[in-house]
């Protein structure tokens, strides 16, 4: 479904003569439907620019970035395939969180022209499948909700959208324990509805527990991928 075939990433830094840093270099594997993939690496190695990438929040400076065969682009109808989810969910990448109210962001941004009673319903029903209170989170604007919350909403919206894959980049970071095993059960959730993800962290213990395979990214490079137990070395 997801597949990255020799993906390099080079960021030009400064104008006239500015040095060149090869971010991603030659980068391959692929997310089937119903799989968490991780992808592990140390601060610097990659990560974000690749699930960036991904979501077409940044261009591909070589190689090739496919969804169900259809090469990655920036744009609205792209985006209901394939959504972002980070560790910052304030942060701008998540323009679904811009200043509406929560539940206008949700219905508004994506299907304007679906009647809203039957939305509503649905808006609702997955809300509540993220285990928050449609009555006390829908009525608010995002910035009165916490970091934790607003993940959930995110993933709810990708439960409503039909999304083919989720990116979800260090999510867990900002979370408390139980809130993080929480976020956790639901990506679990996610795949048994089909749906790719993949997990982005440089934790190896939360990786392991979600994923099926890993990805080991060093210096913008694969250098270790496979089951993730054999990953980490189990017998
Ligand atoms: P990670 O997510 O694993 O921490 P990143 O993808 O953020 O890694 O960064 C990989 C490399 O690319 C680092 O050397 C980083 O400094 C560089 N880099 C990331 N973003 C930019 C950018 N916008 N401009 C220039 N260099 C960048
Ligand atoms: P505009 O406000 O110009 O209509 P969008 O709201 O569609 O644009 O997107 C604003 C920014 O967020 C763009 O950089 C876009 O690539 C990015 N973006 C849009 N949708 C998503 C999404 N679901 N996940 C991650 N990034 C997104």
């Amino acid at each position: 479904m997801l597949r990255l075939d020799n993906v390099t990433k080079v960021y030009k830094v400064g104008t006239f003569g500015g040095k060149a840093v090869t971010a991603v270099d030659g980068v391959s594997f692929d997310v089937r439907p119903g799989e968490v993939v991780s992808l592990i690496g140390e601060s610097g190695s990659g990560k974000s620019t690749i699930g960036r990438m991904i979501l077409g929040l940044t261009s591909v400076t070589g190689g090739s970035i496919t969804v169900d065969g259809v090469p990655v682009k920036p744009g609205k109808e792209y985006y209901r395939g394939v959504q972002g989810v980070f560790q910052d969910p304030f942060s701008c990448y998540n323009p679904v969180f811009k200043a509406d109210r929560v539940f206008r962001m949700i219905k508004e941004t994506y299907y304007p022209s679906v009647p809203e009673p039957a939305w509503a319903e649905r808006v609702r029903a997955a809300v509540q499948d993220v285990r928050l209170n449609p009555g006390e989170v829908l009525g608010k604007y995002p910035h009165q909700l916490s970091g934790g919350q607003l993940q959930r909403l995110l993933i709810a919206r990708a439960l409503l959208l039909d999304l083919k894959l989720l990116v979800a980049d260090e999510i867990t970071s900002m979370l408390d324990a139980s809130t993080r095993i929480d976020v956790l059960n639901l990506l679990a959730d996610l795949k048994t509805r089909g749906l790719g993800v993949l997990y982005v962290t440089h934790d190896l213990s939360l990786g392991n527990y979600l994923a099926e395979r890993t990805v080991v990214l060093r210096r913008g490079q694969v250098v270790e991928r496979g089951l993730t137990g054999k990953v980490f070395g189990d017998p």
